[in-house]
């Protein structure tokens, strides 16, 4: 009989604009608001907590992240932070002094444009890990840099072959170079380095929902987990470990996902029938395409700079609608990275038949990514009630925009990017997450840049696409009633009387504070169904 009183605050009921200044929750339901809220304070065992004038929000969700990966990352050298590729030699030399037992040094992710054309060298490595065989993967996580001696460990010499799908970049004289590419990359993850224990990974699981508690976010969508990921949610479960909800994505593999359906269906079971309150297993992850920056993103017309190239589907059309169908009639919630134009249609083509299939199915099914959306496909999200899930800190037009995107897809098309103005005016669900450890996990960098489209650190950044801007309270709903609805929990994401009471305490009210001062917005308390998670 939890009673939490919050008094002398801004509380934020909704994003369309009812407020108050003092909210009551009691067994994780927000039971009262303003005076009547006032007058619980005085019960006996209410726990009063004095806002002092800071803002109290609805939680936010993270509608799409690898906390398992991210929090791996975290446990490793410090290379994501480098600004240089000294910076990223401190920052092993640092690890490998502070962890002098270590046996191998793995890490990620490092910034590919620090060497020209992303070529490493094994040497440089050499120079701060010695003999202990070192691998760090780049941010792309299809690339990966090696040490001499984790070359020797894997047996790699001018005389090795590329593999099928990958490349060993090499010296003129054909040794190799220390840069592994794709297939290369990740064969030596699979068969050379030793696996992170599950101690470690339980612990990197702990750690990433910790941080995740500790930006006031309540929900987590961990978008592709494998059967040693379910381990861990087994064992964090079990040891209580969590600390914020997750919901797992099983990943249907285009040539097996029939026989996969009994063990989707085992996975989805067995976390019922455990009844853990933070763990679920009820979505199904589909890779309709790639990325555009190596041209695997299925596009409609050819890539700019390869004129027969149209990007690498991984589902044909028809195999895609017999999967999507088949898995919605099993009542999973579907999650499609679709990043091409081409990939966003099939993705919705596939969605419209299961649809038909079945009209009166209850469904909260994503769309993520949606990097390119031709303009005729925009109003279909809101027709088929399709969930579209963006990552707004990519929606500016930075370097790797610049760099690696704009010049594959060619200028008509660089207005077909990231348009959550469009699909938000249309009346389509919106929910945003990170893609960590791609990106920050860090909300409030992304809220202003959806707001801003721009790099709001920067002033003389101007705003890309001014007409895909959206409004605070558009931004901020879809971390919370966005993701709400992408949970299947229509009783979050605000704080209505009877509502689940998911709270997050800021220094500055994100829907009335600038972009600019959104990223330095403090959280200084997180609750997650009325209990204390921050
Ligand atoms: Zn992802």
């Amino acid at each position: 009989m939890t009673l939490t009183v919050f008094i002398d605050g801004d509380v934020v009921i909704s994003t369309d604009g009812a407020r108050t200044d003092a909210l009551a929750a009691q067994d994780g339901r927000v039971v009262a608001h303003g005076d009547d809220a006032r007058a619980l304070a005085s019960d006996s065992g209410a726990v009063v907590v004095n806002l002092a004038g800071d803002t109290l929000a609805p939680a936010l969700g993270e509608g799409h992240a690898h906390p398992v990966l991210g929090g791996l990352e975290a446990q490793g050298p410090a290379v994501r932070e480098a600004k240089d590729l000294d910076g990223i030699l401190a920052a092993v030399a640092k690890w490998k002094a502070e962890n002098p037992e270590a046996e191998w040094i793995v890490g990620a992710s490092y910034d590919a444009t620090f060497a020209p054309g992303g070529r490493f060298d094994a040497r440089w490595l050499d120079e701060v890990t010695g003999d202990t065989p070192t691998i760090l993967r780049a941010w792309d996580y299809h690339t990966a840099w090696v040490n001499t001696a984790a070359l020797k460990a894997a047996g790699i010499t001018a005389e090795t072959p590329d593999p099928a799908l990958g490349r060993i970049l090499r010296r003129e004289d054909d040794t190799p170079l220390g840069t592994l590419q794709e297939a290369a990359a990740n064969d030596f993850f699979a068969t050379i380095v030793p696996p992170f224990s599950l101690e470690d990974r339980v612990r990197a699981l702990e750690e990433a929902t910790l941080a995740y508690a500790a930006q006031g976010t309540t929900w987590v969508q961990d978008a592709w987990v494998d059967a040693a990921d379910i381990e861990v949610y087994r064992a964090a479960a079990a040891a209580n470990r969590l600390h914020t909800r997750v919901n797992l994505a099983l990943r249907a593999d285009p040539a097996t996902w029939r026989e996969q359906l009994v063990e989707f269906s085992d996975v989805r079971q067995e976390f019922r029938t455990l009844g853990h309150p933070l763990v679920t297993a009820e979505t199904i992850k589909f890779f309709v395409d790639g990325v555009i920056e190596n041209h695997t993103a299925a596009l409609t017309d050819p890539y700019s700079d390869t004129p027969e190239d149209r990007g690498l589907p991984n589902w044909t059309e028809d195999e895609l609608i017999a999967a999507v169908t088949a898995l919605d009639a099993a009542g999973f919630q579907l999650h499609l990275h679709a990043i091409g134009d081409r990939a966003v249609r099939i993705a919705l083509d596939a969605l419209e038949s299961a649809r038909n299939a079945a009209p009166d199915h209850v469904r909260a099914h994503v769309v993520a990514h949606v990097a390119m959306l031709a303009p005729e496909d925009i109003e279909r999200f809101a027709k088929l009630d399709v969930i579209a899930n963006f990552e707004p800190y990519w929606a500016q037009c930075d370097a790797v925009m610049r760099a690696l995107t704009i010049p594959h897809i060619g200028h008509d098309r660089e207005s077909w990017q990231y348009l959550i103005g469009s699909v938000a005016r249309s009346g389509a669900t919106v929910s945003f997450g990170s893609d960590w450890p791609v990106t920050t996990k860090d909300w409030r960098p992304a809220l202003a840049t959806a707001i801003a489209r721009r790099d709001v650190t920067d002033p003389s950044d101007p705003t890309w696409l001014p007409d895909e801007c959206v409004s605070p309270a558009t931004a901020y709903s879809a971390y919370t009633t966005g993701i709400a609805r992408q949970a299947l929990a229509p009783d979050r994401g605000s704080l209505e009387l009877g509502r689940v009471a998911d709270l997050v305490q800021l220094s500055a009210n994100p829907l009335t504070t600038t972009p600019e001062q959104i990223p330095a917005i403090e959280v200084r308390g997180t609750w997650l169904a009325g209990q204390r998670t921050f």
